[in-house]
């Protein structure tokens, strides 16, 4: 997915799916070539888990995890979308010849009634910054729930977040020290307000300073909404005498029921994704030296107005040769 309802202000649930009627968000996302070739090489190099299946596509958008699936010899194909993107993905199914492998059904997935009572297979692309902004997962663990037959799969079906500190000192004062004086006025009450929204960028891998720490794994085929709440602590240490001004966290994502498990990261040390990293600003810069360690504890949590954003709190504390930090920090995207 590709959303950045945030930066637009507008979070009703019509924006939402209007956000996704124009063929420019989905040229963004076809084009990442490392999400979208993963999901063909997890469906294509596994024909023999996809012969004679039916699939159910949560999100199909243009259509193209359903051709995938068609061509890689599914018995039927269902693709649901609420967007008007779907009357395109029509006329692309059937300019390519796949209309009687291929239903596609314009809807909410959490109304749709689908023609069968179960698929064998549900395949889906709903991982949004931070892997959870957007709260897509929330669909697919209804579609689970309702649709997929005792044994099923679903691609993909594991995700796990990290969490990393970084040197980030000249984008940290052009973005967020910017707002101490601007043309000579005191603009800090909007520092209070940019540091705490997490900014979507990418990160050099150079600028990464301490080791990363996994946080938090989910399992698709098993994981419960309320799981997508939590409360985690992390460690991580130094590799480095360096400074550290932000944390930053990304996410894995694996299709293990393939023959040959395929996997594609959204880190720092990886090709460039639609998703970047995420950049969690700290209010003060933290010196740490070589093999020192900064623990803290991570929450996550749907917003209680807007549920498609995120509340994230960062609670650290670090006790170096050069000093002693304990913050709390509250985030929202
Ligand atoms: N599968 C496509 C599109 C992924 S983007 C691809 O891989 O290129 C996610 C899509 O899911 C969007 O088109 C969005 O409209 C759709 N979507 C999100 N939540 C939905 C819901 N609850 N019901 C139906 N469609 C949904």
């Amino acid at each position: 997915m590709a959303n950045n309802q945030g930066e637009s202000g507008l979070t009703s649930k019509d924006y939402y799916f209007d956000s996704y009627a124009h063929f420019g968000i989905h040229e963004e996302m076809l084009k990442d070539e490392v999400r979208t070739l993963s999901y063909r090489a997890s469906i294509y190099n596994n024909k023999h888990l996809f012969q004679d299946k039916i699939v159910l596509d949560v999100g199909c958008g243009t259509g193209i995890l359903s051709m995938f699936a068609a061509k890689s010899g599914a018995k039927h194909v269902y693709g649901i979308d609420m967007s008007n993107i779907i009357i395109q993905a029509r006329k692309i199914v059937d300019d390519n010849g796949l209309t009687d492998k291929i239903t596609l059904i314009q809807g909410k997935m959490e109304d749709v009634k689908l023609p069968v009572d179960k698929v064998d297979i549900i395949i889906s692309e709903w991982m949004g910054y931070f892997l959870l902004y957007e709260s897509m997962l929330d669909t697919v663990l209804v579609a689970r729930d309702k649709y997929l037959a005792p044994g099923g799969m679903i691609f993909p079906d594991k995700a796990t977040m990290y969490i990393a500190a970084i040197e980030d000192g000249d984008y940290k004062e052009e973005k967020i020290d910017y707002w101490d004086n601007v043309y000579g006025f005191d603009y800090s009450s909007i520092k209070s307000l940019a540091i705490k929204e997490p900014l979507v960028d990418t990160v050099d891998a150079r600028a990464v300073v301490t080791t990363p720490c996994a946080f938090r794994e989910i399992d698709i085929l098993t994981v419960q909404k309320s799981d997508l709440t939590f409360t985690v602590p992390f460690k991580i240490t130094a590799a480095r005498d360096d400074y550290v001004h932000a944390f930053i966290s990304w996410f894995d994502i694996g299709f293990t029921h393939c023959h040959k498990p395929v996997h594609f990261s959204t880190g720092p040390h990886a090709k460039y994704t639609h998703w970047k990293q995420t950049v969690f600003y700290t209010p003060e810069a933290i010196t740490v030296k070589n093999g020192e360690t900064i623990e803290g504890v991570l929450s996550c949590s749907p917003n209680g107005i807007n549920p498609r954003d995120l509340d994230i709190v960062i609670d650290y504390s670090f006790n170096g040769n050069h000093g002693s930090i304990k913050e709390h920090c509250e985030f929202k995207m």
